[in-house]
Order: C-alpha cells, then structure tokens, then sequence
C-alpha cells in the first residue's frame, strides 16, 4: 500500500502542462479527418479537404484492401509493409502475421526436463503448454479424431486397461531409466486390441504419432505423482502456435537440454493439430495435413 501511495505521488509530483497552443489553428496531424482516405477509386463518403496535403500511400483505402483485405490469407504476398511488421488491427485471423518465418521450433519429448525456461522467454507466448490426465488425452483422441462406428466404441472401452498398462510401463521405464517414447507404448498397447478394427486403431494412433507427449524427465507432472497416488501422473506438452516468428530464442533457452530443434515451415501443418488438442478440441479428421519428415524426430 506504501509503495502504491509512493508511486502516486510522484505522479502527481511530475505532472505538469503541455502547451497546446491555438485550438482553432490548422489541422496538420497525421490522424486527421478518416484514419483512411479515399484513393479516388475507393467509394468512401468523405474525401480530403483541398488544403490537406496527399497522404503516403499506406494510408489509402486501396493500399489497406490490397495489403490486408485481399481475401488471400496465408497467401497473400510479402510486401514491404509485412517485412517491417506493418500489420492491420482486426486482420490477424485473415492473414500471416509472419511471412518472414522459414522455421519453427520442433519440441523433442523425450529430452524435455519442464525447466518452462523456453515458455518464459518466448517473446511471442507462441508456446502453449499444458499438463493433462491420460485419460483425457486417451478420451480426446479417441472421440475427436475416430470415425463413429461399433470398433469406435470397443475401443473406448478398453481405453481404462490400455491406460493402466501404458502407466505401468512408462513407470518402470523411469525407474529403470530406460523410458519407451510415450507414442511407441501406446502404439503397442492399442496393437493388442485385436477386437478393435485396423483403421480404427490406426486412426486413434495418429494422434500420438503427431503430437509428443512427456513424462520420463518431467517428475512433478508424472513419476513424482505416479510414486504417491498410483494412477494420477499425468502428461506434459509444449505446442508451438501460430504466433511463432522464428526467432529461435527458445532453442537457445533450452540449450544443452536438447528439447527444442528449428524444423522447416511444413511442421507448421502439425503446430495448427497440435494447438487445437491442446485445447481439447480436435478437428474432424487429419485433411490437409503432411506427414512427417526425416528431419523430423518425433512427429
Ligand atoms: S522461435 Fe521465437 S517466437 Fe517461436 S516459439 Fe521460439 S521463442 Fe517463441
Ligand atoms: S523444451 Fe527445453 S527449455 Fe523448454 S521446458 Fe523443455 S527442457 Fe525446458
């Protein structure tokens, strides 16, 4: 409370009056009359008065529609408005922010140590993250990214002991430390489920084999809780979402620790699946999407 008083009345300390000289003296702001003027083939109902000066370019209707309401989104060319980071307010749904990005940081799993060092120094808050039940991402997966049908629901029946065997193994393997990628446990587990049809498994499998999921060095959201309440360690992600410029600060972060990777712009297909499940919310199917790359060490 001091230390608020305190800031307060140096406020009032420092104000002082800024001369604002004639209020009926000419106009010569740069935000005069419409933030936009009429180009002369744009239909905007208020044009300049002739006294104004021309405007720059980048202040006409037709540069702005061109720029940023060109309907192009992703497409829509690099221009040297975009290189310098000129970008319209209400257009970021429409448009790439980041046109100058060639590469995004792919996270590696199973070297994660959940340090958050690269989450805090992301400029960007491009990197959600999240720690979830297993039984959530089991659920998630199997009713957001399966096709309705009578496998569809065996599989969610079995989904309670496939957890329970995926958990115990992952335990040894910590303790052993020699832990299976949390994918390739999942994988053989749901290979068992010879009751359930083959593309329903293969289609379930897709997630895990997309998006990596931690837990062999990242005890307080797995083993640590594994140890004390068998059943509640869960699972940890970091997703790298649209607002990723590329910078690469985050793999410098994580340094030594070698979690992080710069991987080429293709992985961004994965960035967008891999944000929607962190939320949860799993689109309809896999359309549009590209497979991994060899360069690509755990899609
Ligand atoms: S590359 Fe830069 S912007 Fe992208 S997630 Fe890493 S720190 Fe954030
Ligand atoms: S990716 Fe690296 S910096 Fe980020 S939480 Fe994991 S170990 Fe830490």
């Amino acid at each position: 409370m001091a230390s608020n008083m305190t800031v307060m009345t140096m406020g009032f300390e420092r104000a002082m009056e800024v001369p604002h000289g004639a209020v009926d003296a000419p106009d010569r702001s740069s935000m005069r009359v419409e933030a936009l003027i009429a180009c002369g083939t744009c239909d905007l109902p208020r044009t300049p008065s002739a006294a104004q000066e021309k405007r720059a370019p980048l202040a006409s209707t037709c540069t702005f529609d061109s720029e940023f309401r060109a309907g192009l989104g992703y497409d829509q060319p690099a221009s040297t408005l975009a290189s310098v980071g000129v970008m319209a307010a209400g257009t970021g749904s429409t448009a790439s922010k980041y046109v100058a990005r060639r590469e995004t940081p792919l996270w590696i799993a199973e070297n994660c140590t959940q340090c958050m060092e690269c989450i805090v120094a992301c400029p960007d808050t491009a990197l959600p993250n999240t720690a979830q039940e297993i039984s959530t991402v089991f659920r998630a997966a199997a009713r957001g990214f399966v096709s309705e049908s009578e496998s569809k629901d065996l599989l969610l029946a079995e989904l309670p002991a496939v957890e329970d065997r995926v958990r115990t193994r992952m335990m040894a393997g910590v303790k052993e430390k020699a832990p299976a990628p949390f994918k390739d446990l999942v994988e053989e587990e749901i290979g068992t489920l010879t009751q359930v049809d083959e593309p329903t498994r293969d289609s379930f499998l897709e997630v895990f084999r997309r998006i990596p999921f931690a837990y062999s060095m990242t005890p307080a959201v797995f083993s640590s809780k594994e140890r004390k309440d068998a059943g509640s360690g869960g699972l940890f992600a970091i997703f790298v979402s649209d607002l990723c410029k590329g910078c690469g600060e985050c793999v410098e972060e994580c340094g030594d620790k070698d979690a992080l990777v710069m991987a080429s712009a293709p992985i961004m297909f994965r960035v967008r699946i891999s944000w929607t499940t962190c939320r949860i919310r799993p689109r309809p199917s896999w359309v549009g999407m590209t497979r991994r790359t060899p360069s690509s060490p755990t899609l």
